[in-house]
């Protein structure tokens, strides 16, 4: 079992996509503190090389905040996606409730032609049973 079918196993459906958009959005929160740091270096930087001091620190920090804040909107977008692909696809196909499934543990899983094999869902309202690809 991988660590999406785990901790969906572990905590349920509801509290993994709930812990999935805290754990997108404080890199998004990153984001944000990077870009400050960007900005403040941009102008530490301004003003070192009119007054003569080191302005290759300021250039330092400059470069670590771009590239921690380009690596922080690439985990960001990759969490968010995933965690919206798999939560469009918590829907029962039958009785139409939304998140009221658990993982099929054991069961026949199909096989995939890319990707790994889909969850198999098994709905808490009624009997159906579907595959949750991501
Ligand atoms: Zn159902």
């Amino acid at each position: 079992m991988d660590e999406i079918a785990s901790a969906i196993a572990a905590q349920g459906f509801k509290r993994w996509y709930e812990r999935q958009l805290v754990r997108c959005h404080l890199q998004l929160l990153l984001l944000v503190l990077c870009l400050m740091g960007l900005l403040g270096a941009l102008e530490a930087f301004g003003q070192a090389r009119q007054e003569g001091r080191p302005w290759w620190l300021m250039a330092l920090c400059f470069g670590l905040a771009g590239v921690l804040g380009i690596v922080a909107l690439r985990r960001y977008l990759f969490l968010l996606m995933r965690a919206e692909h798999i939560a469009n696809q918590a829907h029962c196909p039958a009785c139409k409730a939304y998140g009221r499934w658990r993982l099929e543990l054991g069961g026949p899983v199909p096989p995939s032609a890319d990707g790994p094999a889909p969850l198999q869902a098994c709905c808490r309202a009624c009997p159906a049973r579907w595959p949750i690809h991501y």
